[in-house]
């Protein structure tokens, strides 16, 4: 086994991958073959093979703190789930799981949960990330139906992108667009997105919009498109919103693409339908090039939504009626059908706090930093008398919460399948055996459904049991009546299934587009245009929270840092948690750039980077979410959202916050790279990021300290100390050696600073420090070098924001495939792109 063709576990493109055998190792590739990606990967994709150590791994079951078996773990689930519904009833217990569990999982998940407990207290992370769509496509449609596919992106003439950062959050996608556009210039990209990210910058016209106020813009194109009359105020000037309106009413081949910006709303649900409604209008749905297409968040969203994973949803694109319970229930022979929907992921963590959930398991995810009042949820987790969590990590802000802890599979080691955006089920295989004790979740779940006393209805020994179920339920009594149909692949080989799109309702026969012949899943057979009244955000500025923060992904980083956080490479991009800011508010409230801000919200706060950014409207401040309790002193995102959700969907309004932002003035700065992890006080700011052998905390303190003793506490008492102390300017740096190998270095300053000791990080790697090398690491500068930190742009080749401007000045550059040809910057997997355009167009407007 050398040679193994798998799927990206990151975001909802699905990029196809190959793992082969090296000599270190593991080597990641793009699978040349995968439709999805055609052989490209982005930075992350291509990092995966740094983030399959085992280092952090769960790898026994747990039960209060300590090692137990299996057997003893899955009869405490057991008897704590058993216990709740004897007593209070089946709608006492809930299962929150995540769009990282394959297709299988999720299937089990569901059908324990619905047919066997008897309840549909059952949701996942998903519900935060595209659940609006979800809606927004049954509302329309009459079925949670993708019309399009990828290749209509690169069919189409105009490309507009609402709410979406294409560029970070889904590269592949992106590149695809970007080499298209580069041989058909004539290609338009139109980016709606209050901010100005690297995906705006890429583009024929950017409208700014006003936070909110998309389907304001969009309720105007219809009726522009219409022939009506329409005020459309959402912050941008007429004439924009006007060319905007022109192309798209004169282009017939037009694809719509849209992510979180859309759907993290408390009106997300009017907003999808606002944008569909401009396709039905004009008929651009379901043909070559047109069509408006979600792109979704996670590996699995769309799994999730065909098996059922959300608690308003029963099964394989099913609901609540009548007829739909019976029929999934007489399939499974299910006891217990539960008989309406169960609680969506806020009102569920609702029911945690106030004490109607008795016992809740969570599965692969990490609710206490990722949803809104995050502080609130874990509370909330705390006071619930029974929690499970099953994860392949061993130490996130949520395991710590748990009563027992199962060891899951982590990617590399899964087997099954995932579902991307444009309805490609494709495999997961595994390349690494099961480290320790850990187990699947399908096996997991199943064995405790069996202990339930439902063993008959989980005996299941293998994924492909699992899928050829799921495949014979979509097609159960179907009869073209749904849209998720897979009678196609029941009797497919499991072990060779070829990447292919739903539905397949005769074997070998995906399916690219829906929709194109009229025909839609409503009863009548035609679609809904869905009357729209636009409605700003829950909460606004007010004198006490004049700013808005607006909240999404960084380039180089996935979610809340579980895997990405491990790898050094990514590590070079945004090692710290950042708040973009307007340079003309930061000027107003004393922020500096690279200097530090306290981000107040109605119930939390928390300590970010300044970084300053003309691309930022003013009035509002961005911050990404990955940061945890694990990775940062107080940066969690999710504590300063508020809770308010789409009264339709259930989700999240997660890009919208009012706040106030302050300076958070420092008296000392520092930098500590340490091999183990260190002891470092909540009352500081500290930021941590993956080096090769080694961590680099960044820190900041309002109070001084006794240097010399606090850097025993922090590093490490014994051993060898190097040190070297001035009162007078306030600068300490010392070293740990144990056994002539670095363990720990801390150096601190007066002032913030951009210092990177990058050559004493390179001293981690060595077995032993001679003599001249100890000399150094302490000297605060390299031997003869320049101490700067210079941004990270190219990832994959390490090259810095300094070397390409320089570059492009020397040497007259004018493109970035002249910076590719210099540098290497941009040659690999193309995510920083993007940043060498903007890169390349300041030089120009500069020169
Ligand atoms: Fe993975 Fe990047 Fe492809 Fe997304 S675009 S699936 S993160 S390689």
């Amino acid at each position: 086994m050398t040679s193994i063709h798998t799927t990206c576990p990151y975001c909802g493109v699905g990029c196809g991958v190959i793992a082969r055998a090296t000599e270190d190792g593991w080597s990641i590739k793009g699978d040349p073959d995968h439709p999805a990606n055609r052989g490209r990967l982005c930075v992350k994709g291509s990092a995966l093979a740094e983030t399959i150590a085992l280092d952090g791994r769960l790898l026994h079951p747990m039960v209060g703190g300590a090692r137990t078996d299996w057997g003893t773990a899955l009869d405490r689930v057991a008897d704590g789930f058993g216990a709740a519904i004897a007593e209070h009833g089946p709608d006492s217990v809930a299962f929150y799981v995540s769009g990282q569990l394959l297709t299988e999982d999720y299937y089990v998940a569901n059908k324990l949960m619905k047919g066997f407990i008897g309840s549909a207290n059952i949701d996942t992370n998903s519900r935060l990330c595209m659940s609006s769509t979800v809606a927004g496509h049954i509302r329309a449609f009459g079925s949670d139906t993708v019309p399009g596919c990828y290749d209509d992106i690169e069919l189409a003439d105009l490309v507009v992108l609402v709410g979406s950062n294409a560029a970070w959050c889904h590269p592949v996608i992106f590149q695809r667009l970007l080499a298209e556009k580069t041989r058909r210039p004539d290609l338009r990209i139109v980016v709606i997105d209050p901010r100005r990210t690297a995906t705006a910058e890429c583009a024929d016209l950017h409208l700014a919009i006003r936070p909110g106020s998309d389907a304001v813009l969009f309720t105007g194109l219809l009726a522009y498109l219409k022939g009506e009359e329409a005020e459309v105020e959402c912050g941008v000037a007429l004439e924009r919103v006007v060319t905007f309106f022109d192309w798209f009413a004169s282009t017939e081949k037009v694809v719509t693409l849209w992510s979180q910006g859309i759907n993290q709303s408390s009106s997300g649900t009017d907003k999808v339908d606002a944008i569909i409604n401009c396709h039905l209008e004009t008929g651009r749905i379901g043909r070559p090039g047109m069509g408006p297409l979600s792109l979704t968040g996670q590996p699995n969203a769309m799994g999730g939504r065909e098996v059922g994973g959300l608690a308003n949803m029963l099964a394989a694109h099913m609901g609540f009626d009548d007829g739909s319970i019976d029929r999934v229930g007489r399939f499974w022979g299910a006891p217990n059908m539960a008989a309406k929907p169960g609680l969506k992921a806020v009102d569920l963590f609702g029911a945690v706090a106030d004490g109607r959930i008795k016992a809740l398991w969570v599965m692969a995810t990490n609710p206490a930093v990722s949803l809104p009042e995050a502080d609130l949820v874990r509370k909330a987790i705390m006071t619930c008398p029974f929690v499970v969590v099953s994860d392949c990590e061993a130490d996130t802000d949520t395991t710590r919460l748990a009563h027992v802890r199962l060891p899951a599979l982590a990617w590399g080691e899964k087997d099954g399948t995932v579902t991307n955006s444009e309805r490609r089920i494709s495999r997961q295989r595994p390349f690494l055996p099961p480290p320790g004790e850990a187990r699947a979740d399908w096996r997991i779940i199943s064995e405790v459904a069996g202990r339930m006393g439902f063993a008959g209805s989980f005996a299941y020994s293998s994924p492909a049991d699992i899928f050829a179920e799921h495949c014979r339920l979509t097609a159960f009594e179907n009869g073209g009546t749904r849209d998720l149909d897979l009678a196609g692949l029941i009797a497919a080989d499991y072990r060779t299934l070829e990447p292919i799109q739903w539905p397949v309702r005769a074997p070998g026969e995906g399916t690219e587009r829906l929709f194109g012949d009229g025909r839609f899943f409503h009863a009548d057979g035609n679609a809904r245009q869905v009357e729209i009244a636009p409605r700003p955000p829950a909460l606004q500025p007010s004198p006490d929270f004049p700013l808005i923060l607006n909240t999404g992904r960084s380039r180089d980083q996935w979610h809340t840092m579980t895997r990405t956080g491990r790898s050094p490479i990514l590590a070079a991009h945004a090692p710290e948690p950042t708040l973009s800011v307007h340079p003309d508010d930061a000027a107003r409230l004393g922020l500096a750039d690279n200097g530090l801000a306290r981000v107040s919200g109605i119930r939390s706060n928390g300590v970010f980077r300044v970084v300053l950014d003309g691309g930022q409207r003013p009035g509002e401040v961005f911050a990404p979410i990955h940061w945890t309790d694990r990775t940062a002193s107080n940066a969690v995102v999710g504590g300063l959202m508020d809770a308010a959700t789409d009264p339709v969907s259930g989700q999240p309004e997660l890009k919208h916050a009012p706040v106030r932002v302050e300076p958070f003035t420092a008296a000392w700065h520092g930098v500590l790279l340490g091999r183990d992890s260190v002891g470092l006080p909540r009352d500081i700011y500290w930021a941590r990021a993956a080096g090769r052998h080694h961590s680099v905390w960044r820190l900041a303190g309002e109070t001084g300290e006794d240097w010399p003793s606090t850097a025993r506490s922090w590093l490490g008492g014994d051993g060898e100390w190097i040190e070297f102390l001035d009162p007078h300017r306030g600068h300490y740096r010392a070293a740990r050696l144990v056994d002539g190998r670095l363990e720990g270095v801390l150096f601190i300053f007066r002032w913030a600073t951009d210092f990177s000791p990058d050559w004493v990080a390179q001293a981690f790697g060595h077995a032993a420090i001679d003599g001249d090398e100890r000399a150094t690491l302490v000297a605060g500068a390299p031997p003869g070098g320049d101490r700067g930190r210079d941004k990270t742009i190219c990832s994959c080749f390490g090259v810095g924001l300094a070397a390409i401007r320089t570059a492009i000045r020397d040497h007259r550059l004018t493109s970035v495939a002249e910076i590719g040809t210099l540098l290497k910057a941009g040659t690999n997997c193309g995510s920083c792109v993007p940043e060498l355009r903007v890169v390349l167009a300041e030089a120009v407007r500069h020169s």
